[in-house]
């Protein structure tokens, strides 16, 4: 009597078991497309460093698509239809933020409003520097040194820095919000993306390593730069910014601005000043020559042959600036 109860209960457990995969079975095929546990997460990412750091934490997990194509400016841009309906069903956005790429925002917007992760929240900023003299202690500065003076500058009027991917100890944390980030719109991969996270963690602390080891043999230390791209990184490495041409990327400065930068070139002896490739070299050539001192060029974005991993892009400016620093 009793054992006949309790088969007649599990037959039961066993009916509404097979009841309930039926139903989730029918609802997925009657949806026409793939069930949700299959179906990718697709990724929206405004410019080339935070893609390729996304790409490679997400794997094979994720479907990640880069908003502005290389050689573009990260400071403004607008995407072609085309370019907009690829990104169309996108559940995440990953962008700069801090004012920077508000374009690729409303393009995510636009392709389906998913959340958007904003990396410059996640780590500490410093405001934009709008002097052309740098009014610091001369000489070198590693980063390690350097946290007190970052908390000086905290609420200081001076909207803060967007350029903060151009730090590989930065990039470790950014590493961290991104695979956090898939891992909550993606649970079931969270092995992967942690997994994903610490093998670039270990590669950015290799890179950074290195960079630091590079940079402590340099003799000179003074750069120019054309936009005001390198504060990060030159905190981080001891390099001295003498002069930004363009501290406000795309405001273009006044003529008297551009002679306050050459005088600040002579007076700080800088070793030399750099354009990008995303923007127009004529403008710095004018200034190198009329200041004598030669012109480089620095890459904040990459993506291009010989610049297509974050890593490659980080050494391949390292290598700029070791060939007037050292
Ligand atoms: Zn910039």
């Amino acid at each position: 009597m009793i054992r006949s109860a309790v088969l007649g209960v599990l037959v039961g457990l066993v009916l509404v078991a097979s009841c309930g995969s039926k139903k989730e079975a029918g609802t997925g095929s009657g949806s026409g497309g793939p069930t949700p546990t299959t179906a990718k997460l697709k990724v929206a990412v405004s410019i080339f460093p935070l893609y390729d750091v996304t790409r490679r934490i997400a794997g094979d997990r994720a479907e990640v698509h880069l908003i502005l194509p290389p050689g573009k400016s990260e400071h403004g841009y607008d995407p072609t239809p085309q370019e907009i309906a690829k990104l169309d069903g996108a559940k995440l956005g990953v962008a700069v933020g801090l004012d920077m790429d508000g374009w690729a925002e409303n393009v995510m917007k636009s392709a389906g409003d998913p959340k958007v992760l904003r990396i410059g929240e996640k780590v500490k900023t410093v405001p934009i520097d709008t002097k052309p003299i740098e009014q610091e202690e001369s000489g070198a500065h590693h980063e390690g040194h350097d946290h007190a003076h970052e908390h000086e500058h905290e609420g200081e009027v001076g909207a803060p820095d967007p350029h903060v991917w151009l730090d590989p100890d930065r990039m470790i944390l950014i590493t961290q919000a991104i695979a956090a980030e898939l891992t909550a719109m993606d649970p079931e991969s969270k092995d992967i993306y942690a997994k994903n996270a610490a093998t670039l963690t270990a590669s950015l602390k290799d890179l950074d390593v290195k960079i630091m080891t590079r940079s402590k043999a340099w003799t000179k230390h003074t750069v120019v730069t054309f936009h005001g791209a390198l504060a990060y990184y030159a905190r981080r490495y001891g390099v001295r910014i003498g002069a930004v041409v363009e501290p406000i990327a795309g405001k273009e400065p006044t003529a008297a601005y551009i002679a306050e930068v050459i005088e600040a070139i002579k007076k700080n002896k800088a070793s030399a000043l750099f354009s990008e490739p995303q923007l127009d070299r004529a403008p710095g050539e004018v200034i190198a020559r009329e200041a004598k001192i030669p012109l480089g060029e620095l890459d904040p974005i990459g993506g291009v042959t010989g610049r297509e991993s974050y890593e490659a892009l980080l050494t391949w400016n390292t290598d700029q600036l070791e060939a007037v620093l050292k």
